[in-house]
């Protein structure tokens, strides 16, 4: 692969309602990094009450035309839009580059899992198939049919600005809802540039908005009586806060936390792999994904044969401007991230963990100001250190000892997060309670990061999500459309039957 082309637009970026780019009020802006450099890349607009307003009143109009389509006409713009997102794949990649700072070959991947998800939501005609009885009682039929919501809304993270805003928008909007998107503010341009590519594949005005934003602009979707119902991906508190204001004011929430993902390392475990799937899964994004392993549980002697292996490979990680292809590691997305990360190391270290790799004081030749950390690597961490309660998101790996699997399984389903967790063992049986009693949402045996596929759905347990439906999936299906069930009879039967009026419980006949 040829140098990709970078992402160097210096526009401010703004709002997409009513189907064409707007400022909206734009009363109040902030600066967009290019984490890289360290330099301020553009302005993002941060909507007012009034533009998020604007955005539920354009939705609100446009979504009845919408939801009354054919499945397979509102798929046949899917299907464009998959084109589309096909062909445009690199542009979003250096986008999401430039202002969150992972590497492109990363990027790249974020992006694929994206359209995943739109391909899923192209299969929509399928999936909205209701359920039929025939003849439930003599000459009655009863259906089930789902049926979409109306507005609704998605507010998102900045660790994936195009694949998270997928788990939302496209099976919402194929299920004939209207979706206005609240990215976050740190890297707003892929939301933007989505906009104009569903506009492009033919979605009708106001049926996609995008209010770039803050606090406000969320506080606006979650109090609005017209938007029926909101999903969040973000921090542990943001996502309880979104969902108990949202429940209050009678929505439906599904609300994703924050992850402290364990991965245990079994003493027959194929130690060549169980070092690499750490430290992909460790560094990868700069430890910025809800589902990086930031703690290793090492089982019996593992530990001694392990930790030297990893220390030599977190020091001697590539760590780059992330459109250079041979990086492994990029920048972290702010400089404010940075220092509260390389603030946590001071404190493990006070804690008196060892710290093993000390990636803080990084410094990248030629991007001395880029929001850089290295790897870093802990040993002997115990389970009431802050650097083991608490989500650090960045690249840090906590090495907890312990003697055996059923001490690694209790410390698993003692912590407050339950995102996702691996197993590497070679053992069956191992591998099968372990998957069984663990109290964690998505489990890999042998697979560091399990982000299920576009047809499985994704959810944390515990405080790793709130809420009753996972993301996309069937449960994005049955998340973003109420079910209704059709009794019906003709007159011709009523006829036949001439019973009069009925004063008991109807059963079969
Ligand atoms: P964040 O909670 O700071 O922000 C998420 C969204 O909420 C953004 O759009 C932001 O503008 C908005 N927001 C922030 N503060 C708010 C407030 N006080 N009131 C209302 N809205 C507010 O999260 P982040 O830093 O963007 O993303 C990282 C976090 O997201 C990590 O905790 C990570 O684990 C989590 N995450 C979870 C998943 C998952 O699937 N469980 C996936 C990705 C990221």
């Amino acid at each position: 692969m040829g140098a990709p082309e970078a992402f160097t637009q210096t526009n401010d970026i703004g709002h997409w309602i009513g189907g064409r780019a707007t400022p909206g009020q734009a009363t109040r802006r902030q600066p967009v990094w290019n984490p890289a450099t360290g330099a301020v890349a553009r302005q993002v607009l941060l909507a007012s009450a009034e533009d998020v307003n604007a955005a539920v009143a354009a939705a609100k109009a446009a979504q009845p035309a919408w939801g009354a389509l054919p499945p397979l006409r509102r798929a046949r713009v899917m299907n464009a839009f998959l084109a589309l997102m096909n062909q445009h794949k690199d542009t979003l990649a250096a986008m999401i580059t430039a202002e969150h700072g992972k590497v492109f070959t990363d990027a790249q991947g974020e992006v694929m899992r994206g359209i995943d998800i739109v391909e899923f939501a192209c299969g929509i005609p399928q999936l909205l198939k209701g359920d039929y009885t025939d003849q439930v009682s003599t000459g009655i039929d009863n259906w089930t049919l789902r049926q979409p919501l109306g507005v609704v809304a998605g507010i998102t993270p900045f660790n994936f600005p195009c694949m998270v805003p997928c788990w939302m928008f496209p099976v919402a909007l194929a299920c004939g809802n209207a979706f206005i998107l609240k990215p976050s503010e740190r890297d707003p341009s892929a939301s933007l540039f989505m906009a104009e590519l569903l506009a492009q594949a033919g979605l009708p005005d106001g049926v996609f908005s995008v209010v770039q934003g803050d606090k406000l602009a969320v506080d606006s979707l979650l109090t609005h009586p017209d938007v029926a119902a909101l999903s969040f991906v973000g921090s542990t508190p943001i996502a309880q806060y979104i969902y108990e204001t949202g429940a209050h004011h009678g929505k439906r929430v599904q609300a994703l936390g924050g992850a402290k993902n364990h991965m245990v390392v079994m003493p027959d475990a194929d130690l060549g792999q169980a070092v690499d799937a750490l430290i992909g899964a460790a560094y990868g994004s700069a430890g910025e994904r809800c589902m990086a392993i930031s703690v290793a549980v090492l089982v019996g002697d593992v530990a001694d044969k392990i930790v030297p292996l990893l220390a030599e490979r977190a020091r001697t990680l590539k760590v780059k401007n992330g459109m250079e292809l041979d990086a492994e590691m990029g920048p972290i997305v702010t400089r404010e991230a940075r220092d509260r990360i390389e603030g946590t190391i001071g404190i493990g270290v006070e804690e008196g963990a060892t710290l093993v790799v000390d990636g803080r004081g990084h410094s990248v030749k030629g991007f001395e100001q880029g929001f850089f950390t290295g790897g870093s690597l802990f040993d002997h961490v115990t389970p009431t250190m802050r650097i083991y309660k608490e989500e650090i998101f960045g690249p840090v790996l906590a090495c907890v000892r312990v003697p055996d699997f059923a001490t690694a399984l209790a410390l698993v389903n003692a912590h407050e997060f339950g995102n996702g967790v691996a197993l590497f063992t070679s053992d069956g049986g191992v591998a099968r309670e372990f998957s069984r009693q663990v109290q964690v949402g998505m489990v890999g045996i042998n697979v560091p990061i399990p982000v299920p596929m576009a047809w499985h759905g994704f959810g944390g347990w515990k405080r790793s999500m709130f809420g009753d439906m996972h993301a996309y999936g069937e449960e994005g299906v049955r998340f973003y459309t109420k079910q209704k069930s059709v009794m019906q009879r003709w007159p011709d039967s009523i006829a036949k039957q001439g019973a009069g009026a009925e004063f008991v419980m109807p059963t079969s006949k």
